[in-house]
């Protein structure tokens, strides 16, 4: 199983749940096994209680799951049938972990944020990565991590979100850059250069008429070439294997 992780961003609305669809629809085109998860940050337990009016209207899986208007962005573009646990929120971990101790599951032992917590985010993902989503029962491959940010305005620019990440011990692979038309070379290789990446590796999304054409600006810039090496996949998604 290897993971992609979708983040970062300098507001929120700015296009990581199209980005991350049509990176999953890029990758299943040429016969990568792909399933999704979105983590998001809020203690309510799913999306069923939110005012419409704040967060848009609610989507309701097959499983009766109510969850994030994104779910329903992946089950489109990649033609999969999402269960509730694919939507991870901060209540639904803390409720688990709190059932768990309450069960006595931890022994005694005080629990804490670290491990407890995280040690239970990471059990739910490498749980849910390997559910079949497409109809058929094999494994996915590919498991498409998009967490949302907590939804404040951010100011700071991508440079900034790069650094960020830099200290918490994370490498960016692709810097995907949503602008309102397409970046200039300068621009480009200005963030090549401060985000310490190869120009090949930040991409631009410009504002196009349909969310539809973003798997095909990925696939213009070579993104799934990128990703066959950096993922090391045995197979090339530009050369279709038989399912
Ligand atoms: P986020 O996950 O960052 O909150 P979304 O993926 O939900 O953002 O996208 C926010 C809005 O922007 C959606 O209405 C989506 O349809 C639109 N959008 C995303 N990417 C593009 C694009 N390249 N061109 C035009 N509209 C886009």
């Amino acid at each position: 199983m290897k993971y992609i992780l979708v983040t970062g961003g300098v507001i929120s609305g700015i296009g990581k749940g199209v980005i991350a669809s049509s990176l999953g629809t890029i990758l299943k085109a040429g016969g990568v096994r792909v399933t999704s998860i979105k983590i998001d940050p809020y203690i309510n337990i799913d999306a069923g209680t939110f005012s419409p009016y704040e967060h848009g209207e609610v989507y309701v899986l097959d499983d009766g799951g109510e969850v994030d208007l994104d779910l329903g962005n992946y089950e489109r573009f990649l033609d999969v049938t999402l269960r509730r646990d694919n939507n991870i929120t901060t209540g639904k971990i803390y409720q688990q972990v709190i059932n768990k101790e309450r069960r006595g599951d931890y022994l005694g032992k005080t629990v804490q944020v670290v491990p407890h917590i995280t040690d239970a985010i990471q059990e739910w993902v490498e749980r849910v990565a390997k559910i079949p989503v497409d109809g058929h029962k094999k494994e996915p491959d590919i498991c498409i991590i998009e967490p949302k940010t907590t939804g404040e305005q951010k100011t700071k620019p991508t440079q900034n979100s790069v650094r960020e990440l830099r200290g918490l011990g994370l490498f960016s692979d692709l810097l995907v850059c949503r602008s309102q038309s397409p970046l200039s070379d300068e621009v480009r290789n200005k963030l090549s250069n401060f985000c310490h990446v190869g120009p090949e590796q930040v991409i631009c999304v410009h504002d196009v008429t349909s969310i539809y054409r973003v798997p095909l600006l990925l696939q213009e810039q070579k993104v799934v070439e990128y990703l066959t090496q950096r993922l090391q996949l045995a197979f090339h998604p530009n050369k279709p294997r038989k399912f």
